[in-house]
């Protein structure tokens, strides 16, 4: 098929990037009145930075503007210019000398298109590969609800026609800098990719997404763009690297190979035949078992397809995020078989954490930044969101009473997605007992199913006023900062989780793990009472489903953090360490990158 494009044109379009594109333009300051509840943070940050080298002072503390629940606006709600963060890592990060060209084809990017790890994981891997010295761009849908002030050097660089269901789609592409990272933004002029949300228009997303995986080589056909690698991700962009090998190949595009990275093998991309036609493939060509049909239909009238296997089966190299949920995903699910047949190809990369993003010595959401070193910073957080959501704390009048306050109250928090795959049951079992214990406990969470929703609004709204618990059903990128900046402990208690970034996370904030053995979690959380592993051991760790499991692993982490303050502060350093970045394992997906290539 030859797909007939009417280019109408970009100058520089596929050109490498100018160095200019490459630097992230200097963080407008921002000024925000003092006596506003919500200013604290820009007026503290500059205070306590000269302070950087002393323990909590009175003085500092002083200085705090400390948020209520009264407040008229909440406390992790301020006007911040953007979630903009600078390219620069802040350690020495060697060149490549072998240098690849990456372009990810990607539903989510964070912060701005972000509903879950996926984005964290593009955003954190480019960076990596961007400050290794490789050139990358990011495609992404241009989302309505995309707040443009987040994106700089925003700019219409190609308008173009792409295929949709007999008809030539008028689309458009800007070229922007998002959080430093080069990105391309696609804009079709269909309903595709409106609404107040990432996922959940009012559009088939399944046909939404089929469209922007042929809009992304479409625009490199017409601009010439030519990258080593084409790096999809999930189903949403499966059906890329069949349409690549079966249409666009045949036409211009010769160089690119193609990677695959499944986050999670939860959802395949279930797609009719007609579906996957209105592409401009022959959507029967894929319904065999060696190509794209969902084995869970054959005989069934119709066959169903499924863009996650076709992209298996149609990748040069296929990618999930933990070694451990790659023997898992070997052993269980329908996908097996095709993964087992696909095995020389399969990898398992653990992810990073995005350490520019993720840093607790430069966070601007936090009232105080911290690191190993300047620990007692940490407990300013604490007493922060403590009192911003009105739990249980005591009157200060001293350094030394912070002091006494904040180790007798452990602080428990749980930042997810509100689905059944996170052990939702485990989640709400947790919300008791920490409190049988003695602790308080924060849930930030965002249902996507009505019933989850409201049973979580039910427990939200019964303990909204009492002094352990709290419920925020939604979802914030800034309070969880704060969050995992005051958490003692965090809880992740996944019946599966493919790696899972919020033990990451939580322990790059000093937020000690307790986590259910399983997947990317097993091969990040090492138990404290596993002699055998003391090297490594950083968290608790349980491996049942039950409320049980759980319990033993709560009681521990309680009475660790209660009889052994010493051994705790340790614990928190010792994670505040862990250097769980890409820096660590961008490397892995530069091999896997280098081995698949054209030369
Ligand atoms: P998943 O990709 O399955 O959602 P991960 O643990 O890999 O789980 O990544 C979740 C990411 O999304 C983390 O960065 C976490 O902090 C963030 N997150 C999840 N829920 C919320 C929420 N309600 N508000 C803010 N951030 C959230």
């Amino acid at each position: 098929m030859s797909p007939h494009t009417i280019l109408v044109h970009s100058n520089s379009l596929c050109v490498k990037l100018p160095a200019s594109f490459m630097h992230q333009p200097k963080r407008k300051s921002y000024n925000v009145p003092i006596h506003k509840p919500y200013s604290c943070h820009a007026n503290l940050t500059s205070q306590l930075q000269v302070a950087m080298t002393n323990e909590v002072t009175d003085s500092a503390s002083k200085k705090i503007i400390w948020p209520s629940p009264n407040d008229e606006t909440p406390f992790w709600t301020k006007d911040l210019p953007s979630c903009n963060v600078s390219m620069d890592v802040p350690v020495a990060v060697n060149k490549d000398s072998d240098l690849v060209h990456i372009a990810h084809v990607t539903a989510e990017l964070a912060p701005i298109a972000k509903v879950g790890g996926l984005g964290d994981v593009v955003t954190g891997l480019a960076r990596a590969c961007l400050s290794r010295g490789h050139t990358v761009d990011v495609i992404l849908p241009f989302y309505e609800c995309i707040p443009t002030r987040q994106i700089t050097e925003l700019t219409l660089i190609c308008t173009y026609n792409s295929y949709y269901d007999g008809n030539w789609v008028p689309t458009k592409a800007y070229r922007a800098l998002i959080s430093g990272i080069p990105v391309i933004l696609i804009e079709p002029s269909n309903h595709f990719f409106k609404g107040q949300t990432i996922y959940g228009g009012s559009y088939n997303e399944l046909e939404a997404y089929v469209f922007f995986s042929r809009a992304c080589l479409e625009w490199m056909q017409v601009t010439g763009t030519q990258p080593d690698i084409i790096h999809v991700h999930e189903w949403q962009t499966s059906a890329l690297p069949l349409l690549y090998w079966d249409m666009y190949h045949n036409l211009s595009l010769k160089k690119p190979r193609i990677v695959l990275t499944i986050h999670n093998m939860e959802h395949y991309g279930e797609c009719r035949k007609e579906q996957l036609s209105k592409s401009g493939l022959d959507g029967d060509v894929y319904a065999t078992a060696d190509k794209a049909v969902d084995d869970r239909t054959i005989g069934h009238n119709p066959e169903r397809l499924s863009l996650l296997k076709g992209g298996i089966v149609y990748s040069n190299a296929v990618v999930t995020v933990s070694p451990t949920y790659m023997k898992e995903t070997l052993c269980s699910g329908w996908l097996a078989s095709t993964l087992i047949k696909h095995r020389d190809k399969y990898n398992g990369i653990l992810n990073g954490v995005d350490t520019a993003i993720w840093n607790p010595a430069t966070d601007i959401f936090l009232p105080a930044q911290f690191n190993a070193e300047r620990i007692e910073r940490k407990k300013i957080c604490k007493q922060y969101v403590q009192k911003g959501l009105g739990l249980a704390t005591e009157t200060i009048t001293s350094a030394n009473d912070i002091h006494v306050v904040m180790d007798k109250i452990p602080l428990i928090v749980c930042i997810t997605r509100l689905v059944p795959q996170k052990g939702l049951h485990l989640i709400t079992h947790a919300i008791k007992h920490v409190v049988e214990l003695g602790g308080q406990i924060v849930v930030l969470g965002k249902a996507s199913d009505g019933r989850v929703e409201r049973e979580f609004k039910g427990l939200a709204d019964l303990h909204k006023q009492g002094p352990s618990i709290r419920i925020l059903l939604m979802y914030s990128e800034e309070l969880a900062h704060l969050l995992y900046a005051a958490a003692d402990m965090v809880l992740v208690p996944s019946v599966y989780e493919p790696c899972g970034l919020a033990q990451m996370i939580g322990m790059r904030y000093g937020a000690i793990p307790i986590v259910r053995k399983t997947g990317g979690l097993a091969d990040t959380v090492f138990d404290i009472d596993d002699h055998s592993n003391h090297e490594i051991s950083n968290g608790f760790v349980f491996e049942g489903i039950d409320e049980g499991s759980l319990n033993s692993a709560l009681d521990r982490a309680f009475a660790y953090y209660k009889e052994k303050p010493d051994e705790w502060k340790n614990l928190v350093q010792k994670v505040i360490k862990i250097d769980n970045s890409w820096n660590n394992t961008a490397g892995k997906y530069i091999g896997v990158y280098n081995s698949v290539r054209a030369r």
